[in-house]
């Protein structure tokens, strides 16, 4: 077979890229890219076949097969060269079934794709080891990429350090101060990335690293880089392969720059061409109610889309305030039969404790697309016998400050539920035999 894939102008301007070539934006209207696959050499391969093929790599150790993602390498890079590619056998992660969480919704079927438990703990994994390895493949093709860049709230930055730590290529990341987690500004500092923690948002940070990386010297790896798009659709095909190959009625997926929403419809469109599957899911974006114009331009039937300013909230990986991939997002959401949600910092902070109570232990983001299914169930729209996956985006290890001030009454703007303390007493046994019989008696 001989797939082949390029950029392509996202707006419709008959523009083609290498997928080689230092491109972030089409260089006739500045719209994004899409990675344009050769569908004809794709369709080679029946759909059934396609399945066999996945199943055969699937969870193994054949370089490079054994990733979830480069198990799908025609669908994600074909024609990379094996040896560019840097991969911690990273996709795989576990889709559960929340029993218990789905029953206290009145919901029988709702599942969980932990997307966080992946190498740096969060889904950012799928689409830097693409990344990642298509700079290694360009600088085998005679480019010259001194050092890999990005600005981030805090996931993208472990995910860029830790690949580049591997592929032996200087990582440089742009935080903005003091709004990511503890664990977030360690992973790459442990990786050994150049970190510049600046006085701004989210927003501030890409302004400066988008003239930073202008002469392609410093590459780009911020989300409107298309090629880490393609490893992250790959979340699409996982979690129907296993199903054995059914696709579910729904998905919830917390949205902030909007990217991870695009590349779930692009991988959903993708096996519907080839076969794979007959038809779409819905989706549902959830938004941090702080950070929300999605959702805003959603309720006017997305005839006006205005940026707004970002609001602080705890789910700090989607406190953006102008996605990047709003255009494409909206393109999904038309051809899904789609829906936005939105959470307030209670909303999203019990609905976290609430699944954590049935033994999960989710991130913040999580729990936004949580509190979107709670309200979704609540109105009907999702019904009880409804497949519903909810994707969880982090490891809610990552957000322990979080979970400390929830539990402490402290979490700002919220009124906990849930709160959950330590009983502190002297070592008196009955004095604590008395402490867990109050407890267990409630
Ligand atoms: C990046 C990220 C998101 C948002 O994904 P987008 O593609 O920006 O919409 C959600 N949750 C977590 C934990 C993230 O790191
Ligand atoms: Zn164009």
């Amino acid at each position: 077979m001989r797939a082949s894939a390029r950029f392509s102008c996202f707006a419709g301007c008959d523009e083609h890229y290498g997928l080689d070539e230092i491109v972030y934006r089409c260089r006739k209207c500045g719209a994004l890219l899409d990675v344009e696959h050769d569908l004809t050499a794709l369709r080679e391969r029946s759909g059934a076949a396609w399945m066999q093929v996945f199943d055969r790599r699937w969870m193994r150790t054949e370089w490079p097969f054994g990733s979830g993602v480069w198990g799908k390498l025609e669908w994600v890079y074909p024609g990379i060269d094996p040896s560019s590619i840097v991969s911690f056998a990273e996709g795989g992660s576990n889709l559960l079934w929340a029993e218990r969480y789905g029953r206290s919704l009145g919901l029988n079927d709702v599942w969980i794709k932990q997307c966080g438990n992946s190498h740096t703990g969060s889904f950012k994994d799928l689409g830097m080891t693409v990344l990642v390895s298509a700079v290694r493949e360009m600088n085998r093709r005679g480019k010259s990429v001194r050092a890999i860049a990005c600005a981030s709230t805090g996931d993208t930055s472990a995910a860029l350090a830790a690949y580049c730590a591997a592929a032996e290529i200087p990582a440089l990341v742009l935080l903005p101060k003091d709004k990511v987690s503890i664990a977030q500004l360690l992973q790459p500092l442990a990786n050994g990335a150049i970190v510049v923690s600046l006085e701004t948002d989210f927003d501030g940070c890409m302004k400066v690293v988008q003239e930073l990386t202008a002469d392609g010297s410093i590459y780009l790896a911020n989300s409107m880089n298309s090629l880490r798009i393609e490893g992250q659709k790959t979340i699409a095909v996982e979690l129907v392969q296993q199903f054995d190959w059914a696709v579910p009625d729904w998905v919830v997926i917390p949205g902030g720059n909007l990217g991870n929403v695009y590349a779930l419809g692009k991988g959903f469109l993708l096996m519907k061409e080839l076969g794979l599957i007959a038809r779409l899911p819905r989706i549902c974006v959830a938004q941090a109610a702080r950070a929300n114009p999605l959702y805003l331009a959603y309720k006017n039937g997305f005839d006006r889309y205005a940026p707004v300013k970002a609001q602080k909230t705890a789910a700090s990986a989607i406190q953006i305030g102008d996605p990047v991939s709003i255009d494409r997002a909206i393109r999904v959401l038309r051809q899904f039969d789609g829906v936005v949600e939105q959470a307030s910092e209670d909303e999203l902070a019990d609905a976290v404790a609430r699944a954590d109570r049935t033994g999960m232990y989710n991130c913040p983001h999580t729990g936004v697309a949580l509190a979107a299914l709670e309200k979704l169930a609540k109105a009907g729209t999702i019904g009880r016998d409804e497949r519903v996956v909810v994707i969880s985006t982090a490891h809610g290890l990552k957000f322990t400050e979080f979970k400390r001030s929830y539990h402490q009454g402290e979490l700002e703007g919220t009124d906990p539920q849930l709160a959950n303390r330590p009983i502190e007493l002297p070592p008196d046994v009955d004095r604590v035999r008395a402490a867990i019989d109050a407890r267990l008696a409630r």
